[in-house]
């Protein structure tokens, strides 16, 4: 193997490690408890899950998806974090190598995966992640100096002020909460890292994604959906998207509305 494949290996096991972190703040955050102690049991029975039945993924698969005490299920979903929160960090390493811009977004994509889930259990989005992150990234935008600390506080304003508007707009027009607050906290933080230009793609992306996930649920159910979509996992996935090819999907963007005209 070449140095390079060895860090990659390194990187997506250290990665998959944090998501297994990830999954604690998933469940714990919500619930107000603790994300340090006590350590992980099993929750059927309560037993400490031991450190060799906790290695991320692989645990799962040699347990075959059962506890080792009572062999209750256990959640895919623990396993499934745990994979995405380390093809994250590999990903990253691969675009933006062993920098310090790869450390700040994979803090960035590990709060945005917590948020994601916790929004699709819960529809809620922890003040602790959305307000806290707000100063957090944009002092670490800052520091990287990839986002203009201008355009950032700038993206703040945009993310959190248009979301806003949407939510007030809705409630004037419909007399209900359509848009939730955390939804606005959440743009703002993004905002704050990625800027004004990030914004404006995360809300196309997250508008068109949402907008085809929404139809395709209400066909699937015969027009009957009755569940409120949470907005907050494609505010996620349209940051992941820019992170990773923004720019380039805005020029590609830009390109295609040019050679139309
Ligand atoms: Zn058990």
């Amino acid at each position: 193997m070449s140095p390079n494949q060895i860090m990659s290996l390194f990187v997506l096991l250290g990665g998959a490690c944090v998501g297994s972190f990830l999954n604690v703040c998933i469940y714990r955050l919500p619930a107000g408890l603790s994300i340090a102690y006590p350590p992980s049991a099993c929750p059927q029975c309560r037993q400490p899950i031991r450190f060799f039945d906790n290695i991320p993924v692989l645990s799962y698969l040699l347990l075959r998806g059962r506890c080792r005490n009572c062999r209750a299920a256990i959640a895919l979903r623990y396993p499934l974090v745990e994979l995405i929160t380390g093809l994250a960090a590999l990903a990253l390493f691969l675009r933006y190598g062993l920098t310090a811009a790869t450390l700040v977004y994979f803090l960035f994509v590990a709060v945005l995966i917590v948020i994601t889930f916790i929004d699709i259990d819960h529809q809620i989005i922890p003040d602790v992640l959305s307000l806290t992150g707000i100063p957090i990234f944009f002092l670490a935008g800052g520091w990287l100096a990839e986002t203009v600390w201008t355009e950032a506080l700038i993206g703040i304003l945009a993310g959190g002020g248009s979301l806003l508007l949407v939510a007030l707009g809705y409630r004037l027009i419909t007399g209900k909460d359509g848009m939730g607050m955390g939804d606005v906290k959440l743009l703002a933080m993004i905002g704050a890292l990625i800027g004004w230009r990030g914004v404006l793609f995360t809300l196309f992306f997250s508008s068109v994604s949402g907008t085809l996930v929404g139809l395709f649920l209400m066909v699937r159910s015969g027009g009957s959906l009755k569940t409120k979509l949470p907005f907050g996992p494609f505010l996620a996935l349209g940051a992941i998207a820019y992170i990773f090819y923004g720019p380039e999907l805005i020029d590609a963007y830009l390109g295609l509305t040019v050679s139309l005209r």
